[in-house]
């Protein structure tokens, strides 16, 4: 039964959280808009820019592991998330969260399980989204403590967001930047259960965008959203509307995505900077206007050794992909073997691994999938052989 083991929210904002009043996921997150939405595909920005991701990242690998296939929801230039599919199922965690302060900090402990049902995860093959997306990524306890600042502080200019974990929900779920391992619309493009999220490799439940599974009372002045949860630079992040009660647009908010106006702050009414989230990419935060703190790589949900991406495991395609190396399979076989496992091409996988021994690390980079994933893949080819 999920539960939270201690929240220390302003007291008006705390209700009890269980598995009957967490939330009502009836519903879509898409059937409320019924309209198009700009597709983000490519506005990612090396400096702070409305409506783009302002990422570290700047290249992608366009091959990197994600979805495999889209449908009538996608557009060239806008997609319907009315439309989109969502992963089945409905799976109970025990989610245990709390989130305290003490002094000039605030400490995020939890164990990063949503308080929210989640889809099955990994998607499975009777899942009808499954021609679209076969993350095999599995929903995995995680050991989040992380320290933020508890009045968080304009820095002297905005700083760029990684892949991976850049803010955390009261709802247990790590927020992530728009963007998938090859730079696109990740909301657009990738299958997401009813909640608006999935894990990735190391099973990190995450969203990228807004979750319906959010119990948002508006109970700020003017019906404005509740905070949600904290980026990691200790500026709130909050729902979708504004002070007036209106839904929020990109172009509203400044190009990190926030803006700032009287909002409660560990109960007293404040001045202060604030993240929203919005229906339109780039969705949550596009760039720290604090400093955020730095977590280690086994916290942010990126994981080691992986040069581009940081998430979803490898694509798997079905054959077409051999040709090299006759029957019974010499080194060509093994490559083509374990390139068709890993979605990428035979050509591709050898130029990444280069002369043996295989270059695990520089192949990670090249191809944006984890050194091990690849590794993993040749000695299972060379087994299979
Ligand atoms: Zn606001
Ligand atoms: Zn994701």
């Amino acid at each position: 039964m999920p539960q939270i083991l201690e929240r220390n929210f302003p007291k008006s904002k705390i209700f009890l959280w269980s598995a009957t009043s967490i939330l009502v996921i009836a519903g879509s997150a898409g059937s409320a808009l019924g309209h198009d939405l700009p597709l983000g595909d490519g506005n990612i920005s090396s400096q702070p820019k409305v409506g783009f991701v302002f990422s570290c990242q700047q290249r992608f690998n366009p091959n990197a592991p994600g979805a495999r296939a889209s449908g009538d929801w996608l557009g060239k230039t806008t997609w319907d998330p009315s439309k989109k599919p969502y992963v089945e199922g409905s799976v109970n965690w025990p989610a245990e969260i709390s989130i305290t302060r003490t002094g000039e900090k605030r400490i995020v402990k939890s164990n990063n399980l949503p308080t929210h049902p989640t889809g099955v995860f990994p998607i499975q093959r009777n899942d009808p989204v499954y021609k679209y997306d076969r993350n095999n990524g599995r929903i995995t306890a995680q050991d989040i403590l992380i320290e933020l600042p508890a009045v968080p502080k304009i820095a002297a200019s905005p700083s760029c967001v990684a892949m991976g974990m850049i803010g955390f929900s009261i709802t247990n779920a790590a927020m992530y930047n728009a963007l998938d391992a090859r730079g696109d619309d990740a909301p657009a493009h990738e299958m997401q259960d009813r909640c608006s999220g999935h894990p990735q490799q190391t099973g990190q439940y995450h969203y990228h965008n807004m979750t319906p599974c959010f119990d948002d009372r508006r109970s700020e002045p003017g019906g404005h959203s509740d905070q949600i949860g904290y980026a990691l630079d200790g500026f709130g992040v909050f729902g979708i509307f504004g002070e007036n009660g209106e839904k929020l647009k990109t172009a509203d908010l400044d190009a990190c995505h926030g803006h700032a106006h009287t909002i409660r702050w560990d109960g007293e009414r404040r001045d202060l900077y604030h993240y929203h989230m919005t229906d339109e990419y780039p969705y949550s935060i596009g760039c720290y206007m604090g400093t955020p703190v730095k977590l280690p790589a086994s916290l942010s949900g990126r994981p080691q050794g992986q040069g581009e991406g940081g998430d979803r495991p490898p694509r798997r395609r079905q054959g077409g992909q051999g040709g090299q190396g006759g029957p019974g399979g010499g080194p060509q076989q093994v490559i083509s073997t374990a390139a068709a496992e890993l979605g990428v091409s035979p050509q591709q996988l050898r130029q990444a691994v280069g002369a043996p021994p295989p270059d695990f690390q520089r192949a990670s980079q090249m191809l944006g999938i984890p050194a091990a994933t690849i590794r993993q893949a040749m000695q299972k080819a060379r087994r299979d052989r």
